[in-house]
């Protein structure tokens, strides 16, 4: 990777509770700002579905909205990210990292590649919303996850407990801008444009 890629790349960590929007989000800015998207939950369902080992490691997990370990979600986005660093603009990093020890992971991974992660925007949606969301999209995802009351539940406290943490990591690195994500989808996506406008 050149030097100046440093300058000349975005990445973004863009953060919130299941259900907040961040797929939505995603699709808009990789288009916007040309970006790689990985989004680990995605990536995930791709294994699930081929009937790969590492979709085997996963169901479990999934299935009842739990983390998969940090070391297999860690190996899978260091793998990802090396297919794509000499051609990619910039990462959008949706649904990782969910830890801490996934967030100093990154970190690694980036300096690795001779990048930096740029700032982290943060989507919030109150609990009942997110609820109603999750509960709306389980009608069509197919997702055993989005349409198990005590899934959803489950999925919600591991957020609160597990990866709330790691908003705090980027607000110490000066790197956290939150966006309220309840409203039209172009009225948030125009403010998480504005946020990482900033960033650059
Ligand atoms: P959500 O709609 O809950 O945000 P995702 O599509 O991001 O869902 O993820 C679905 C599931 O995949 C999670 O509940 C979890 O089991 C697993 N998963 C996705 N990303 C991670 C991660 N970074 N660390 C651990 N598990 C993950």
């Amino acid at each position: 990777m050149p030097e100046k890629a440093l300058n000349i790349m975005l990445n973004i960590v863009l953060f919130g509770p299941p259900g907040a929007g961040k797929g939505t989000q995603s699709q808009k800015l990789i288009e916007k700002y040309q970006l790689k998207h990985i989004s680990t939950g995605d990536i995930f369902r791709k294994h699930l579905s081929e009937g790969t080992e590492l979709g085997k490691k996963a169901r479990g997990y999934m299935d009842n909205g739990n983390l998969v370990p940090d070391e297999v979600v860690i190996g899978m986005v260091g793998e990802t990210i090396k297919e794509s660093s000499t051609t990619a603009k910039g990462f959008i990093f949706d649904g990782f990292p969910r830890t801490v020890a996934q967030a100093e992971a990154l970190d690694e991974l980036m300096e690795k590649f001779n990048m930096k992660i740029d700032g982290m925007v943060a989507l919030e949606v109150p609990e009942e919303e997110l609820k109603t969301r999750i509960r709306e999209r389980g009608k069509t995802s197919g997702r055993a996850d989005d349409q198990d009351e005590e899934k959803i539940n489950n999925r919600i406290s591991v957020y609160k407990n597990e990866t709330l943490p790691v908003a705090e990591y980027y607000t110490k690195q000066g790197k956290f801008a939150k966006v309220d994500g309840v409203g039209s989808i172009e009225e948030i996506f125009g403010e998480i444009c504005r946020k990482i406008d900033n960033f650059k």
